[in-house]
């Protein structure tokens, strides 16, 4: 299943150059294979391909377009075990998440397949008698997809699929860390019926590619996952061509118990929105606020539920946390930790890296964590619970907002007012009330603030893969 070549126009070919990159498994440090380095010139020729296609793809009609999307749905869910295996192989992620995300992918392919045929246009009420005034909504062209690393099928998933249902076709480049996830896609969409050029991968430099991607005309639109900080760079590097975006970017999700929580329900949702994926989830839990009165009761709980948590190779039985991506991720929480520890933070669980083998570091909780640390305000994408205690309500949604990111927020509640209220004021794209997972194909992902552009899932998602033609007939 491994593919290691470029799929451009409907072929297998290798990188100009000849050159590739490594491919490593994370449990283990062991390359597993290569993938093409590719640059500028391969991109471009991908884009001409799309480009090409879409002349006729989006020509194609929706019922068309559904049934190859609903095979698709059946090709992921016939090979899902084997998608899942290749998938822990280079990601790490324990296989019964790996498995729950090529299912996710699934669902998303049919959840568009289904929304392919709702794509109505408007009759708009005329302020003229002799004018007809109407609204269609038509595929944007040719659509770059970059993704990232921590969940290589399905955020792939979330943008061909909606893509392929408008009537777009596609570049994907997805991340160098886990490649295959990102060039099966190729493969499945070929075996789904999709015609030469419909869908293109490529793989290699991603400042090059995705220069590429956001300066060449014939990209009508830019749509990326990762984080805020290249989210930034390609929003400029897209401007100059005037491209839709949209924009899943970085986020700092508070999770917050409140004294009238349920404390179980509280801290198996802690566990899930904190550790799900070794904590690099875009929607993981940054911050855990508890309020003083549950404080202790909560932190004793919490640490027993940490301390059961099993890690290891993600193809190993019963597994539940697996390595980080790298080395770069290691070294990044190592410093969270170190800089949590000066400034007044108890490491009470774990706070070190683990094995001799592979990138683990050990689930760790961090008790007395204040809003000096850069943990308070920065991604930390990797397995660290730091426990903030506060007094109020008021105060808890201060600290709650008091970032630049607005993607995911969580809490637990069993006062019906205080949900209303603290939902109401809670400046995120997501939130959960009593629930630490909340992803969906059927509802609408995406981030307040620096967090995003536009939403992704639900019957929003497909939106932002039409433009709008406004047509108004005289002389009638
Ligand atoms: P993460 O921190 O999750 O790795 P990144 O934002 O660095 O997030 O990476 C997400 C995706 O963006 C990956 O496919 C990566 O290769 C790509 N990427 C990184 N830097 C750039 C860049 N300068 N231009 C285009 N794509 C990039």
């Amino acid at each position: 299943m491994k593919r290691d070549a470029l799929y451009i126009d409907g072929e297998w070919t290798a990188a100009d150059s000849g050159k590739t990159i490594d491919v490593v498994n994370p449990a283990t440090g062991a390359v597993i294979g290569t993938v093409p380095d590719a640059g500028a010139a391969e991109t471009r020729k991908a884009i001409l391909s799309a480009e090409r296609a879409f002349e006729s793809y989006s020509q194609t009609t929706a019922a068309d377009r559904a049934a190859k999307l609903h095979k698709l749905h059946d090709l992921i869910l016939d090979h899902q075990d084997d998608l899942a295996r290749m998938l822990t192989e280079e990601q790490g992620k324990p296989l019964t998440e790996a498995r729950a995300e090529i299912g996710m992918s699934a669902a998303y392919v049919r959840w568009f397949a289904e929304e392919a045929r709702r794509v109505y246009g408007e009759i708009i009420p005329s302020p003229w008698q002799d004018r007809q005034l109407h609204a269609t909504r038509e595929p944007i062209g040719v659509v770059a997809a970059i993704t990232p690393w921590n969940f290589p099928s399905s955020m792939l998933a979330r943008k061909i699929a909606p893509a392929l249902a408008a009537g777009c076709t596609v570049v994907a480049k997805p991340a160098s860390q886990t490649p295959y996830s990102g060039l099966i896609w190729g493969q499945l969409c070929e075996a789904a019926g999709f015609a030469r050029g419909v869908v293109n991968v490529v793989t290699g430099d991603a400042r090059t590619i995705g220069a590429e991607l956001c300066s060449n005309q014939a990209v009508r639109k830019v749509t990326f996952t990762g984080s805020t900080q290249v989210g930034k760079i390609l929003l400029r590097q897209a401007a100059d061509t005037v491209k839709k975006v949209s924009m899943e970017l970085g986020g700092n999700a508070p999770f917050i118990v409140f004294d009238d929580a349920d404390l179980d329900a509280a801290v198996a949702g802690a566990i899930a929105a904190k550790f799900r994926n070794s904590g690099q989830t875009c929607v993981c839990t940054n911050r855990v606020y508890v309020q003083d009165g549950i404080h202790d009761a909560f932190m004793a709980r919490f640490a027993t539920a940490i301390e059961a948590l099993k890690m290891g190779n993600g193809l190993e039985d019963d597994v539940q946390a697996g390595p980080l991506i790298d080395e770069n991720s290691l070294a990044k929480v190592e410093e969270f930790v170190a800089d949590a520890q000066a400034k007044g933070g108890n490491i009470t669980l774990g706070g070190k890296r683990l094995r001799s083998r592979g990138f683990f570091f050990a689930p760790t909780l961090i008790e007395n964590a204040n809003d000096d640390m850069r943990l308070s305000r920065e991604e930390v994408f990797g397995p660290l619970a730091p426990v903030f205690k506060f007094t109020s309500e008021e105060e808890v949604l201060r600290r709650a907002n008091a970032t630049e990111f607005g993607l995911a927020a969580y809490f637990y509640t069993q006062s019906l007012g205080r949900a209303m209220r603290v939902s109401r004021a809670l400046e995120y794209g997501i939130v959960g009330i009593n629930e630490g997972l909340v992803t969906t194909e059927v509802a609408p992902f995406g981030g307040f603030k620096e967090s995003g552009v536009g939403r992704e899932g639900g019957p929003h998602g497909i939106e932002d893969y039409l433009e709008i033609k406004y047509v108004c007939m005289g002389g009638l």
